[in-house]
């Protein structure tokens, strides 16, 4: 896949379904993958934040999500045109789900939040497999590598807020059978409304 360098970040230079395929592609060879979102905001805390920095640097796909990117690509003389952006990337991962039966598992947001974007993701995709969902403000609960291993979900939505998602991805990954990962922010919320 094409990537672009902006600031120092190796952005994919892509469309949705390429990207898509790819990680279909990834999911069908059981590798390990980290979806980060690149936006301004994420940059002024990368660069307050050597963790995120780092963990960035070695995520897989890391998508120019909005036009501050876009925008900052031609003023640095590049050429990205196409932006990608997380919450679009979980929604079409999702579509892709329901179509191959790979399944999902949604963490983070208030229990009515996360109960509601499952909900929607039902509704909107007919056969989609939510194997589970947890709120991110009881995690300490449940032993939840285990809950979500047995859930058998194969592609895991994080929704912390940043750093904090990031913090739980880089801690977790290795012990959790799940191939693809993505930190989606507020995402959550944007889908039950
Ligand atoms: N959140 C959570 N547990 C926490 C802190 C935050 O589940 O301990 C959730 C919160 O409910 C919201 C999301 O993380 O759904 C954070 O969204 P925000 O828009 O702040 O994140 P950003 O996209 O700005 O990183």
């Amino acid at each position: 896949m094409k990537r672009e360098s902006v600031m120092g970040l190796q952005i994919v230079d892509t469309t949705y379904d390429e990207l898509i395929f790819q990680i279909r592609e990834d999911l069908e060879n059981d590798r390990k993958r980290v979806i980060v979102a690149i936006n301004p905001e994420k940059i002024m805390k990368i660069k307050g934040n050597p963790f995120l920095a780092g963990f960035v640097r070695k995520a897989d796909y890391l998508i120019p999500d909005g036009v501050g990117i876009l925008m900052a690509s031609k003023k640095l003389g590049g050429h990205l045109q196409t932006k990608i952006t997380g919450i679009d990337t979980m929604i079409r991962l999702c579509k892709m789900a329901s179509v191959y039966g790979y399944k999902v598992f949604l963490l983070g947001g208030k229990s009515e939040v996360v109960h509601s974007a499952k909900l929607h993701l039902e509704e909107r995709f007919q056969g989609i497999q939510i194997a589970g969902t947890q709120d991110g403000y009881h995690m300490e609960d449940v032993d939840l590598i285990q809950k979500i291993n047995e859930s058998g979900a194969q592609i895991l939505f994080v929704a912390l807020g940043s750093p904090k998602q990031e913090y739980w991805i880089s801690e977790n990954k290795d012990k959790l059978s799940v191939n693809i990962f993505q930190g989606v922010g507020g995402s959550f919320d944007v889908l039950g409304q």
